[in-house]
C-alpha cells in the first residue's frame, strides 16, 4: 500500500486544541543548562535527506509541535516538552497530573504554560500510567516542594519517595521492601533478579547460550 502524503488530516489532528505554546520551546535549569530544546529539531522543516524514511521524517515533524491542547473539557495535555506527554484533569479543588514527564524543569514549564493559560489551580493529586521514567521522572516539578512524601499514599508513592523513606531509620517505612506495585518488574525487587536468573540458567541448560565447541 502506497500512503498518500498529500494527506494531512494528521497535522490537523496534532494541532487540534492548540491553547498555547512555549516559543522558542527551551527549557532550562535556574543555572542556564538547557533540558529542553525544540529548536535543535528546526531541521524537520527543511527537506527531507533521501536516506531518511517518508513516514519517519512526517511522523518526526508531527511529534516537534509543542504546547497545551484542549482534549475535551476539563481535560488538557502538555506536549512536545519531552519525550513524553503530561495530561492535566481539572477536578473541583485543583488539577491532576498524570505521567510529570522526564525531569522537574520541563514538568514546571508544562505546568506553567497551563496555569497561564487556566489559572493558578493547585496540584491535587498525581497518577503515574506506568514504571518508565519518562512517566515520573518530572515529579518534583510538579508538586509543591516537599510535598511528595506527606501527599501521597505508601501505595501510590514515587519509587524514589519509598527509597528514601526505607532508608531513612525511625520511618514507619525503614526496612521495607523497596518496591510499589507502580514498579512491579523493578530491578530493585527480588523477584524480577530471580526471573532472570531462572532463565538464564535454564538456557544455560538448554545449551542455548553455550558457544559452538571447536
Ligand atoms: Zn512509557
Amino acid at each position: 500500500m502506497t500512503l498518500d502524503f498529500s494527506d494531512r488530516t494528521d497535522f490537523d489532528d496534532a494541532g487540534r486544541g492548540l491553547v498555547d505554546a512555549l516559543d522558542p520551546c527551551v527549557v532550562t535549569t535556574p543555572d542556564g543548562r538547557r533540558v529542553w530544546d525544540l529548536t535543535a529539531y528546526a531541521f524537520l522543516d527543511g527537506e527531507r535527506p533521501a536516506t531518511v524514511h517518508p513516514s519517519l521524517w512526517r511522523q518526526a515533524q508531527l511529534c516537534v509541535r509543542n504546547g497545551l491542547f484542549a482534549v475535551t473539557d476539563g481535560i488538557y495535555q502538555v506536549r512536545g516538552l519531552d519525550i513524553s506527554n503530561m495530561t492535566i484533569v481539572e477536578g473541583e479543588h485543583g488539577v491532576i497530573v498524570i505521567d510529570p514527564l522526564v525531569s522537574a524543569e520541563t514538568a514546571a514549564a508544562g505546568l506553567a504554560l497551563y496555569r497561564r493559560n487556566r489559572g493558578d489551580r493547585p496540584v491535587t493529586a498525581m497518577i503515574y500510567t506506568h514504571s518508565h521514567a519518562d512517566h515520573f521522572g518530572g515529579s518534583k516539578g510538579v508538586l509543591p516542594a516537599g510535598a511528595g512524601a506527606s501527599r501521597s499514599s505508601r501505595r501510590g508513592a514515587s519509587w524514589s519517595t519509598r527509597c528514601r523513606r526505607t532508608r531513612t531509620p525511625g520511618s514507619r517505612w525503614a526496612g521495607a521492601p523497596r518496591t510499589c506495585t507502580a514498579r512491579r518488574w523493578s530491578p530493585a525487587r527480588p523477584a524480577w533478579w530471580a526471573t532472570v536468573w531462572a532463565s538464564r540458567r535454564r538456557a544455560a541448560r538448554s545449551g542455548w547460550s553455550r558457544r559452538p565447541s571447536t
